[in-house]
């Protein structure tokens, strides 16, 4: 590598290559996606794939673990239920032959409706499918210049190196997006240790008994409620330093924002104790505090939509305050942090390329996409589309009544309304039903257009997932 960039690595006898830069959730899908596309073209003189990851040498604020896809907070890749958005989504994934998809099946712990990992043995499991995979080379290096022309003379080059993406991406960011380069907040769950609970204080369950128990649920008194609640609006938090303006996505809220609106607004959240009964008294608690397993040995658990900004010596007086919770011991405490994102539908093109700079593209939480899932399913469809661009074809978008079709639309041209924020996958993104159609049948329709649409359309552009070990 001369003076920080790449030279002929990855290349070897392939006449084109797609470079992915950071391999996080969606640099690996994407690396792993133009690999797949790379293995039915070798007539057309053959593709290869460099994935360049910058840890274990550089590490971001949150990350810390040496693996590649690394799941920077909670575990869970949110509900499987195949009639919700996100489970859709994680379908249609599975279809496309997911990297993502194929590690988490392999290494799920109890999480009732939801599909949860065992965060080390799934990042285990994508070093070993990238490192098994023949056309991908890891290269574990930082690429200093992430948008170097240079880089592209070989081919396209994915840019995906995640909301927490050091100056050398966000400085030409900022330059190629004129300034509208923005920015808001996140904050992370703490994860406390299992035999630091207080085992009276607790019962294992899942909401409405759907599931074998996977969450352990701390019931609170009315009284107890109000005194936690009392201290969480009075807990000191950690301050946003000068040059960072308080913003948070709404659909991960820190607990003393959440609680400032109001105290219903907890007990209609993430202590909401419907759906479950405290088999020692036979009642439903006033409020919940809900565990969900780290991993599969159970010896951590998250404690789940307590995202917090408040400094480590509030966090553990307030959240002692919850009587299973009295003696825990903190793996992990909650914290905020930066989650850079472009205004795509200004700044990139409807396949997520860089207009500005002709073949780069931008895949994951930087484009705009928020969660886990999406940050995957939208990199795998930019590994798709770069490969394409590779071998000379032209780029396509999924079936745009599908899951992964509406998330990406919401990235495309949209006539300048509003500002851009970025959003999970949800029914909101999906095309209108059919005229006069009854409410009661709007969901059944969304779910059989988007089931029906993908047989077709992967056969117009000639698509077949790769066998997955
Ligand atoms: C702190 C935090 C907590 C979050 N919690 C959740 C959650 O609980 N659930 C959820 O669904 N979503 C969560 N998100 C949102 C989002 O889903 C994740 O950030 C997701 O990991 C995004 O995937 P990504 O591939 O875009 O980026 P990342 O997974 O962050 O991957 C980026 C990769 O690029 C590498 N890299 C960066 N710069 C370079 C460079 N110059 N050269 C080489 N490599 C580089 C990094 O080391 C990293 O491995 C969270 C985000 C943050 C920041």
């Amino acid at each position: 590598m001369a003076d920080g960039q790449p030279t002929d690595l990855g290349k070897g006898s392939a006449a084109a290559v797609v470079t992915v830069i950071g391999g996080g959730l969606a640099g690996c899908e994407a690396a792993a996606m133009a690999a797949t596309v790379a293995a039915k073209a070798p007539a057309e003189g053959g593709l290869a794939v460099r994935l360049f990851e910058m840890k274990p040498e550089c590490f971001s604020p949150a990350h810390t673990s040496p693996h590649l896809a690394e799941l920077v907070c909670s575990n869970s890749f949110r509900s499987d239920d195949p009639d919700s958005a996100v489970g859709l989504l994680k379908a249609e994934m599975k279809l496309l032959g997911s990297l993502t998809m194929a590690a988490a099946d392999s290494c799920r712990v109890p999480a009732g409706g939801a599909l949860a990992v065992d965060r080390e043995r799934f990042g285990e499991t994508v070093d070993r499918l990238i490192a098994e995979n023949p056309r991908i080379e890891l290269i574990r290096a930082k690429a200093e210049r992430p948008f170097d022309p240079a880089l592209a003379k070989d081919g396209p080059v994915v840019v995906a190196t995640g909301p927490l993406a050091g100056p050398e991406t966000t400085g030409p960011l900022a330059e190629l997006a004129g300034g509208g380069n923005l920015h808001f907040y996140d904050a992370l769950a703490p994860i406390v240790t299992r035999d630091s609970l207080d085992p009276d204080k607790f019962f294992a369950a899942d909401r409405y008994a759907q599931g074998p128990g996977s969450y352990l649920n701390c019931p609170l008194s009315q009284d107890e409620f109000e005194a936690f609640l009392a201290a969480l609006l009075a807990a000191d938090r950690v301050r946003a330093r000068p040059f960072e303006e308080e913003r948070y996505f709404e659909g991960c809220l820190p607990i003393e924002v959440m609680a400032a609106r109001g105290p219903r607004t907890l007990t209609f959240g993430p202590m909401k104790p419907v759906g479950l009964v405290d088999p020692r008294t036979g009642q439903r608690p006033a409020a919940v505090v809900q565990l969900r397993p780290e991993n599969l040995a159970g010896t951590h658990y998250n404690l789940v939509g307590f995202q917090t900004r408040m400094t480590v010596g509030a966090q553990e007086e307030v959240f002692r305050l919850i009587p299973a919770l009295k003696k825990a011991k903190f793996a992990r405490h909650g914290a905020i942090h930066r989650n850079t994102y472009v205004d795509a539908p200004r700044f990139l093109d409807p396949f997520q390329g860089i207009p500005a700079l002709p073949g780069f593209f931008l895949a994951g939480q930087i484009t705009g996409v928020e969660g886990y899932v999406e940050s995957a399913a939208q990199g795998l469809w930019v590994g798709l589309n770069a490969a394409r661009t590779a071998l000379g074809r032209r780029p396509v978008l999924p079936p745009r009544v599908s899951a992964l079709g509406s998330l990406l639309a919401r990235l495309g041209p949209n006539d300048g309304q509003k500002p851009f924020c970025p959003s999970n996958v949800n029914f909101g993104l999906f095309p209108p039903p059919s005229p006069n159609l009854p409410k009661r049948q709007w969901s059944l329709e969304r779910l059989e257009r988007a089931r029906s649409c993908w047989e077709p359309f992967l056969k117009e552009i000639d698509h077949a997932p790769a066998p997955r070990p």
